[in-house]
């Protein structure tokens, strides 16, 4: 059993060997603290399922050392998972403004807002939890509210960073200055936790108002319809495009409810205050095209957002020949078919489309290296532990880190414990961590019993076998038998057909012992389905005893 003693300790059970569902504990003098509990999407290997929560074993078994869950930032794969998993934690939670604001609607949609203790820290604020102290130090980021932590601990300061970028004109909010960071550096630091998503790009992330004068130069001279697509939690972005639609004489009309809960949490904590009138789709269909810009959510290929819907003509909002779908956000990894279904869609309908690739459209809200090299020159950490990447972003920035003069890195995954100090870095234990997933309205393990037998079923099929038998064990009747997804569709009854006589010649006098008769019949139909079609179906065997 894991617990800390007189040292310091970082235990990742999310976000570290992956990009999303980031949680991290440190550890000291018997107490634990969490920073972030964030979740991630389903993918097509795991079919039917939405969203995949962190497994928090270790931690619940320690809930009674857990002193508060910290939470960086708004975006999903820092706040997701809280409305599954914090209850049962039964610890505080601390968010600045607009992260609070995210985190209430979502306690409040799952019924859990009075269950929950969430306490709204100011920007920039400080407070305590046992051996640690806390200081909220903003950076910027694509969500209002990017920040870092400067944790305080008996072993030396931490700096998270959670996840950051360098923006000097960022339009929402006031990131620290280089003098604020080298201050904090001048203090003294023991390790920078850092962000690895785009250790890869040469180039820094680059401003958000370079991409309002991307985003003016090709809207200004379009002449149909404009639809801007982007993640919803981008409210700098969508300060981008009130400014956009009025700089182009356009009249805004936003589609998604995640955009227009974004824009309520977004005012409530004093952002978008400018931001323009929004019409209505009714309104803007019946303006001139010319006049309308489009917001809307999809851009990422989700099949059940406004932007897909448009695309399939299954929303009021209808686009045709001459009109302009904006991609104003970047392809994340995996999503490249789902977005080239929507573009082809398009594409078919004559509908112009722009990405990053054709103008400056998008910034990404991660660091490149030379943010990471002023990062490192200001912070000045003796140790960088590189997280929020997959291995090969974190192995990468340990490089990266160690060629600018970082006298010490380490590269670990989720479940490896670590101990910053004394003598760190140092995976000392391993502790075990795992995905769940959430199907429907029930939290399973993801590699457990019903993800595996729905992979099988979605892989080759279902044949399902009745079989009636006497007191002697005879056959009675036909066995019953039916399919689901098996690849026989003109010839399904003749298959049919020799599927009932292999199950009957296999029931027929078999074993008495029942799970041996079933096995037997199993593997009877398995076979014939095999011999028929070349799949190897799931047999689920019933007998009735007449
Ligand atoms: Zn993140
Ligand atoms: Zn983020």
């Amino acid at each position: 059993m894991t617990k800390p003693g007189d040292e310091l300790l970082f235990l990742a059970l999310g976000g570290s060997g992956e990009i999303g569902m980031n949680v991290n504990l440190y550890g000291t003098q018997g107490k634990w603290v969490m920073v972030d509990l964030g979740l991630t999407f389903g993918d097509p290997s795991y079919p039917g399922i939405d969203l995949v929560l962190p497994d928090l074993e270790f931690i619940e078994q320690r809930a009674g050392d857990l002193l508060g869950i910290v939470l960086t930032h708004g975006h999903e794969d820092h706040i997701g998972a809280i409305p599954y998993l914090a209850a049962d934690l039964g610890v505080p939670l601390y968010a600045t403004p607009f992260t609070a604001g995210l985190i209430r609607g979502k306690l409040d949609e799952e019924g859990l807002g009075d269950k929950v203790k969430l306490h709204v820290v100011d920007n920039e604020g400080s407070f305590r939890l046992g051996p640690f102290g806390f200081t909220y130090v903003p950076l910027a980021h694509s969500i209002p509210e990017g920040n870092a932590l400067l944790i305080e601990t008996p072993y030396g300061r931490i700096f998270h960073t959670g996840d950051w970028k360098l923006d000097d004109e960022p339009l929402l909010g006031t990131p620290s200055t280089a003098a604020e960071l080298g201050a904090i550096g001048d203090e003294g630091v023991l390790a920078l936790i850092c962000d690895s998503t785009n250790v890869f790009n040469e180039e820094a992330s680059g401003s958000e108002a370079a991409v309002r004068e991307g985003l003016d130069g090709v809207i200004s001279s379009a002449r149909g319809r404009v639809l801007v697509t982007t993640f919803a939690s981008n409210a700098a972005r969508l300060q981008t495009l009130g400014e956009v639609a009025r700089d182009t004489g356009r009249k805004l009309c936003v589609a998604g409810r995640s955009l227009d809960r974004i824009i309520k949490v977004s005012k409530a904590a004093g952002y978008l205050r400018d931001f323009p009138e929004t019409v209505d789709v009714d309104t803007a269909m019946r303006l001139p095209p010319r006049e309308v810009m489009i917001v809307a959510t999809g851009g990422q290929g989700e099949w059940r957002a406004a932007l897909s819907r448009i695309a399939f003509d299954s929303h009021p909002i209808r686009l045709s020949k001459g009109d302009l779908v904006v991609f104003s956000s970047k392809q994340i990894p995996g999503n490249e078919l789902a977005i080239g279904r929507i573009q082809n869609a398009l594409a078919a309908k004559d509908i112009a489309m722009i990405t990053d690739r054709q103008a400056h459209v998008h910034v990404s809200g991660h660091p490149g290296r030379p943010e990471l090299e002023l990062m490192y020159r200001w912070i000045r950490p003796e140790i960088v532990v590189p997280v929020h990447g997959e291995i090969r972003h974190m192995a990468e920035q340990a490089r990266f880190a160690a060629s600018k003069g970082v006298g010490r890195t380490i590269v670990q995954k989720n479940g490896d414990v670590v101990r910053l100090a004394p003598d760190g870095p140092v995976k000392v234990g391993e502790e075990r961590v795992g995905r769940l997933i959430l199907d429907g309205d029930v939290i399973l393990p993801a590699d457990g019993v019903t993800m595996n037998e729905r992979r099988k079923i979605a892989n080759h099929g279902l044949i399902s076998v009745t079989v009636a038998l006497d007191s002697k064990g005879k056959v009675r009747g036909e066995p019953a038998i039916g399919l689901q997804g098996v690849p026989v569709e003109e010839d399904r009854a003749d298959f049919l057909e020799e599927a009932r006589e292999a199950a009957a010649e296999a029931a027929d006098g078999g074993p008495r012992d029942e799970a041996k008769l079933r096995e037997g019949i199993r593997l009877a139909v398995r076979r014939c389905a095999t011999q028929w079609t070349g799949k190897k179906p799931v047999v689920d065997v019933s007998l009735i005893r007449i």
